[in-house]
């Protein structure tokens, strides 16, 4: 072998053993990303509390079951946009396709307490008399702070403790369902949350307390859209829908309050729930 070659082995073997360090201590630290094999080979059917969806023995069929509307940031701070979001989805009778997911104190760095849900009585009298309504509560994090669930074991658990306190002292028991703040996660958190025997609901996995997952498809198709974006954005997410329909994989529209309220929002989940709910008619 030429000399020059062998240099050049020796700078690559040495770049390669330092990448390899890299690697191992930014993964240390790294969200949490579940290996791709998840959902379909394991048994999830012990887990048959979450909304929409019938599993028996983790097996693949098509999905037929309409949408589940995710609303995230339900907190006093936006009373009056989910206000109009329930107008909208009450016209579709899609309370028990949908889920709030409630943030118990919103902002406490920023707020203090001003959020909290204790000192919105109002509000809560408003979540308790949808879910008689048939629309369901969840956990959307604690103090929705960025990236708070990117935090230790102990962090993770102290903050879950107090949320599942609060929501409990206000009647909202039986919790089953975590979506981290900003989608933000790592190992530590992940295993408290689940200790707390929550489901995480991400992008595209469910992942039950025991461990196992699911695969879903779960996006957001109106972050500030304008009035003219309403055809566009719908007709993307009428072709994932299918899509995911055909792959048998259960279909997820993420919302936000104050945001989906803006421009064309409103008028894209009108339409799509238009297209989905009497495509199920037909
Ligand atoms: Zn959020």
């Amino acid at each position: 072998m030429n000399p020059l070659r062998t240099r050049h082995l020796a700078l690559m073997l040495i770049i390669l053993a330092v990448l390899a360090v890299v690697a191992g201590s930014v993964t240390h630290d790294a969200p949490y990303t579940p290996p791709p094999d998840g959902g379909f080979s394991h048994r999830t059917d012990q887990n048959g509390s979450i909304p929409g969806i019938t599993v028996k023995n983790g097996e693949r069929r098509t999905h037929t079951e309409p949408p589940l509307i995710l609303v995230h940031d339900v907190t006093p701070y936006y009373f009056d946009d989910l206000r109009e979001i329930v107008a909208v989805l009450d016209e579709y009778n899609y309370s028990d396709r949908t889920v709030l997911f409630v943030i118990p104190v919103f902002d406490p760095d920023h707020y203090g307490n001003e959020w909290s849900l204790k000192n919105h009585p109002d509000f809560v009298g408003y979540l308790r008399e949808l879910q008689l309504r048939g629309y369901r509560v969840e956990l959307h994090g604690y103090g929705h702070t960025y990236h708070e669930f990117n935090c230790s074991y102990e962090t993770a658990k102290e903050k879950l403790d107090n949320a599942t306190a609060l929501m409990s002292s206000l009647g909202f028991d039986n919790l089953t369902l975590f979506l981290p703040p900003a989608w933000a996660l790592n190992n530590e958190s992940l295993k408290a949350i689940l200790k707390h025997n929550l489901t995480i609901v991400t992008t595209d996995w469910l992942i039950f307390p025991n461990g196992t997952q699911r695969r879903i498809w779960n996006r957001e198709y109106t972050w500030y859209i304008e009035r003219n974006e309403v055809e566009d954005r719908l007709s993307v997410a009428l072709h994932d829908y299918r899509k995911a329909m055909e792959q048998g994989t259960p279909f997820y529209l993420s919302i936000h309050p104050g945001v989906i309220n803006y421009g064309g929002g409103l008028d894209f989940l009108r339409e799509f729930l238009d297209t989905v709910c009497c495509q199920e008619k037909s």
